[in-house]
């Protein structure tokens, strides 16, 4: 589970590495062209549907906007394009969630290091309480 590194305060210094999210979103992230989360302006795969509304023929009317370039589009798209568009926006929830279980334990970490360091340095007074 813990690395074992934890307890002796070097990741305080440090602080959390920029790499702990990278190479878990490179590993997760797939990249298929045509899917409508990626932006067909500035290739960011951060697309997400403004509004939707059923067509005809198992068919899907999607308004889609690029947070990154201002792209805004749309058009009429197939079951299977939307499904995956909702598969994708899933993986971007999930990873979202992810980090910030990652932010809320390493700010645990640090706080717990903080008081054990407060505590062996004699720095906590009953009158702290
Ligand atoms: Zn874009």
């Amino acid at each position: 589970m813990a690395d074992g590194d934890t307890a002796k305060g070097s990741n305080v210094e440090r602080g959390l590495e920029p790499s702990v999210f990278e190479t878990r979103v490179a590993s997760t992230q797939r990249r298929r062209h045509g899917d409508l989360h990626v932006c067909p302006e500035c290739g960011s795969d951060l697309v997400y549907p403004t509004d939707w509304a059923p067509a005809s023929d198992r068919q899907w009317h999607v308004a889609l906007r690029c947070p990154e370039c201002e792209w805004n589009g749309g058009g009429r798209y197939s079951q299977e394009m939307v499904d995956r568009l909702d598969e994708a926006l899933d993986h971007g929830t999930e990873a979202v969630l992810d980090d910030l279980n990652i932010l809320v334990r390493a700010n645990m970490e640090d706080q717990i290091d903080r008081f054990v360091a407060a505590l062996n340095g004699d720095l906590i007074l009953p009158e702290d309480f």
